[in-house]
C-alpha cells in the first residue's frame, strides 16, 4: 500500500488510514448509465480490430473481416442430376410409351470424377451417374426409370419412351454460387453452415477479424482460486471464472492474470503487463470507497485519456470504474460477483463486441406483473433480477432478492427489470418490462413455489434425467401456499404446523388445492458438539435452557417459514437473545452455528448431520406440496408425483435421512 501510515500499527495509524482512504476515495462525479456509456464510446476508436488469417477448421465462432467472394463455381461443372443418360433434347421430341426415340449408347460411361472424352452426337446419348459430368455435345439427362436398353445387332440401344425438355436433369456450373460472387460479407459469424460453405467455395485460410484479447484481474487480499480451502475470511475467487467466459462468449480471448492483493504497487505492475499483452482490461474489485480497496486508485498513473467515469447512479455496480488507456479500455468492476457481472455486460460487453466485430447483442423484453412490492433507494436506477414463471397470462416476476454479493443470481434469474431512479419502490402487481438474460429462456416445465428442501433435489434430479426442467423459487411454505391458491406455480411445497392441531398442511388446505404426501423430515435443535449447555438434555428442555440465558446466542429463521412457526410456538413469548437473526435458511443456521456466530438453532437432521452439530429432535414435520387442481394434470405434475414415488428416488430420500410414508 502507498500511504506511509499503512504498516504502522495503533489506534492512530489506523485513523490516519481510515482519513487517507476517505480523502482518496470520493467518487468522482457519479453519472447516469447513458452518460457513462457516452464517455467510454467518445474516448474509444470506433470500429473493430485488424484483420488474422486463420486456417478453416478453426474459424468457427470467428468473425469475417471482409467480405468473401467464391473462388470457384460450385458446382464447378454442368452435371447430371440423375442416373440415366445424357443426350440431345431435340432428339426425343414426340416420345412417347407408345412411339418411343431410339438413340445410340456412346462407349463411355461417366461415373462421377470421369472426364468425359466422347461428344454427344445427334441420336446419341452415353450413360451417366448422378454428379457426372455432363458431356459436350448434351444438353439434358434422361431418368434411367424411362429408358430400356436394346442390344441391336449393330451395337447397344436404348428405348426412351419421354419427350426431355433442355436442361432437365442438369445441375449447371455455378448456378449454386458463382466465381466472384459474394460468399459472407464482414462481420458475419462463422458458424459450421459457413464453414461447409467457404470450403466447397475454396477458402482454406479465412481472414478474420483479430480475438480481443481481454486480460482479467480480480483483485482483493480475501481471494483464494477455486478450489482451494479456504482460510477464515477468505473468499473464493469466482468473478475471474465467469468474467473470462463472457469474454469467449462476447468475442473475445481472455487472458487470466489472477489474483493479486489490494496492494497499489503489486496491481500497478499487473495492470502494466496486462496493457501490454492485451487488448483491453478487466478488474473486480478494490472499486469501492473502503480503506482496502486501491485499484480505482492506480488508474489515475493510466496513459490519457485516462479515467472517464468513476461512480455511476446504478445498482447493483455504483462504484464501477471506466477509463481508457491510449486506445484499450479498462474497465474497473465492483467485487461483489452480481455487481460485477452485471455491470460487465452492461458496459464491457457492448465495447467487446464491437472490437470483435459482432452486432449488440440481441436483447429480448418480456412483460411480466411484478410479483411482490420491491423497494428502492432514491436516486439510482436499481436493476432487479427476476425468476419468471408462466401463469395463465402474464408471465410474474419473482425477484430473487439475493443481494449484489451473490454468486447465483445471475445464473439462475431469468432476466431483469429496472426500477427508474427517481422511484422508492416497484409495487407488487404492476407491470415490469424483464430484458431477457442469455436469449429468449426456454419456460420451465415444472414451476415450484414455496419451502425448499435438499429432498426435493432428489425428486428433481430424476425428472432431470427425462428431460424435465424445474424452476424453484425458495419463498418459504406460506409465500408457496399462496402462490398456490394464485394458480402461479405447480407445486407448493410447505411444512406448515398449525398450532391449534398439531398437525401438518392439512389445516391449510383451500378450495382447488389437493395435498400430496412427501416426506416427513426431522426437526431438532442444533448445537456444536460437546456445547455442555445442550449435551444430555431434550430439545424442549434446551430451548427451556437456552431462551433465558443472555449469553447463549439464538440464530431464528425468517418469518413463514414453518421452522419459525414451531420455534415461535415452542418459544411461547419468549425472545431469546440472537432472534432478531433471522437468515432463511437451515443450511444458513446451521453454518452460524458451527461458525460460533451463534450457539443454537432449529434446522432439519440432515443439515446437522452434514455440519457435524449435536442435534436433539424437536418434532417430525411433514414436507407436502400443495397442487393446485387445474394444474393436476400437466404431464409434468404427473411425472413428479410418479418419481416421489418411484423406489430409486424414495431410497435416495431414505438414504438422506428422511422419511418416506408407505
Ligand atoms: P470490493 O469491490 O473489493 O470492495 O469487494 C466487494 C465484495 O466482493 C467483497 O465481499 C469481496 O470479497 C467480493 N469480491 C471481490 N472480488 C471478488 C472475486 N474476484 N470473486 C468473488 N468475490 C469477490
Ligand atoms: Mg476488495
Amino acid at each position: 500500500m502507498t500511504d506511509p501510515s499503512t504498516h504502522a500499527h495503533g489506534p492512530e495509524a489506523l485513523l490516519a488510514r481510515v482519513r487517507h482512504a476517505a480523502r482518496q476515495e470520493q467518487f468522482l462525479d457519479i453519472v447516469s448509465a447513458e452518460e457513462a456509456m457516452r464517455r467510454f464510446r467518445a474516448a474509444l476508436p470506433p470500429g473493430r480490430l485488424g484483420a488474422e488469417l486463420v486456417p478453416l477448421a478453426a474459424s468457427l465462432g470467428r468473425v469475417v473481416a471482409e467480405t468473401l467472394p467464391a473462388r470457384a463455381d460450385a458446382p464447378p461443372f454442368d452435371r447430371a442430376s440423375v442416373d440415366g443418360f445424357a443426350l440431345r433434347a431435340a432428339d426425343t421430341a414426340g416420345a412417347s410409351e407408345a412411339a418411343p426415340v431410339r438413340l445410340r449408347l456412346n462407349a463411355e460411361v461417366l461415373a462421377c470424377g470421369a472426364a468425359p472424352g466422347i461428344e454427344v452426337a445427334p441420336g446419341t446419348a452415353t450413360a451417366i451417374a448422378t454428379g457426372g459430368m455432363i458431356p459436350r455435345g448434351a444438353d439434358a439427362v434422361a431418368m434411367i426409370e424411362w429408358t430400356e436398353l436394346e442390344d441391336a445387332a449393330d451395337g447397344p440401344m436404348i428405348q426412351l419412351s419421354r419427350a426431355l425438355a433442355p436442361g432437365q436433369f442438369i445441375g449447371f456450373a455455378g448456378s449454386d454460387i458463382a466465381r466472384g460472387e459474394a460468399l459472407l460479407r464482414a462481420g458475419a459469424q462463422i458458424t459450421s453452415r459457413e464453414i461447409g460453405m467457404l470450403a466447397a467455395a475454396g477458402w482454406s485460410e479465412v481472414p478474420v477479424v483479430r480475438r480481443p484479447i481481454v486480460a482479467v484481474i480480480s483483485t482483493g487480499d480475501e481471494l483464494h482460486p477455486p478450489g482451494t480451502p479456504l482460510p477464515p475470511g477468505g473468499i473464493t475467487d469466482s468473478n475471474a471464472a465467469i468474467l473470462c467466459a463472457a469474454v469467449g462468449e462476447n468475442g473475445g480471448e481472455p487472458l487470466a492474470m489472477g489474483i493479486f492483493l489490494d496492494d497499489p504497487e503489486a496491481l500497478a505492475a499487473a495492470l502494466r503487463d496486462a496493457l501490454a499483452r492485451a487488448d483491453m482490461v478487466v478488474m473486480s474489485g478494490g472499486t469501492s470507497k473502503g480503506a482496502g480497496d486501491v485499484s480505482h486508485r492506480i488508474l489515475s498513473a493510466l496513459p490519457a485519456p485516462g479515467v472517464l467515469v468513476h461512480g455511476v447512479a446504478l445498482k447493483p455496480g455504483k462504484p464501477l470504474c471506466l477509463a481508457v488507456a491510449g486506445s484499450k479500455p479498462v474497465v474497473v468492476l465492483p467485487g461483489f460477483p452480481t455487481s460485477a457481472v452485471f455491470t460487465f455486460h452492461e458496459f464491457a460487453v457492448p465495447v467487446l463486441r464491437a472490437m470483435a466485430g459482432l452486432p449488440p447483442r440481441q436483447e429480448t423484453e418480456v412483460e411480466a406483473d411484478l410479483a411482490v412490492r420491491t423497494p428502492s433507494e432514491l436516486g439510482r436506477t436499481e436493476y432487479v433480477m427476476v425468476s419468471l414463471a408462466e401463469g395463465e397470462g402474464t408471465p410474474r416476476a419473482f425477484p430473487l432478492g439475493k443481494g449484489s454479493g451473490s454468486v447465483t443470481a445471475f445464473a439462475q434469474a431469468d432476466g431483469f427489470f429496472a426500477i427508474p431512479a427517481l422511484d422508492q419502490a416497484a409495487e407488487a402487481g404492476s407491470t415490469v418490462r424483464v430484458r431477457l438474460i442469455g436469449g429468449a429462456a426456454r419456460a420451465p416445465d415444472l414451476v415450484i413455489i414455496g419451502s425448499h428442501c435438499v429432498g426435493l433435489d432428489a425428486v428433481l434430479d430424476a425428472l432431470a434425467e427425462q428431460g424435465i426442467r424445474a424452476r424453484t423459487l425458495a419463498v418459504g411454505s406460506l409465500g408457496g401456499l399462496a402462490a398456490a391458491k394464485r394458480g402461479e406455480c405447480d407445486l407448493a411445497p410447505a411444512h406448515l404446523l398449525d398450532p391449534a392441531t398439531g398437525s401438518y398442511n392439512a389445516p391449510f388446505l383451500a378450495p382447488g388445492l389437493v395435498l400430496k404426501p412427501g416426506w416427513r423430515r426431522s426437526q431438532g435443535v442444533v448445537f456444536r458438539a460437546g456445547d455442555a449447555r445442550f449435551e444430555g438434555i431434550d430439545g424442549r428442555g434446551a430451548i427451556r435452557r437456552a431462551a433465558p440465558d443472555p449469553g447463549c446466542l439464538l440464530v431464528n429463521r425468517n418469518a413463514g417459514s414453518g421452522t419459525r412457526i414451531l420455534l415461535d410456538g415452542l418459544l411461547a413469548g419468549m425472545r431469546p437473545a440472537g432472534y432478531a437473526n433471522q437468515p432463511k435458511s437451515h443450511n444458513a443456521v446451521a453454518a452460524a452455528v458451527a461458525q460460533s456466530r451463534a450457539d443454537w438453532g432449529v434446522a432439519i437432521g440432515t443439515v446437522a448431520r452434514d455440519y457435524g452439530l449435536g442435534f436433539l429432535p424437536l418434532a417430525d414435520e411433514h414436507y407436502d406440496f400443495f397442487v393446485p387442481e387445474t394444474r393436476m394434470r400437466r404431464p409434468a405434475v404427473v411425472a413428479f408425483l410418479d418419481a416421489l414415488r418411484s423406489l430409486p428416488v424414495r431410497s435416495r430420500l431414505t438414504l438422506l435421512g428422511f422419511e418416506v410414508g408407505a
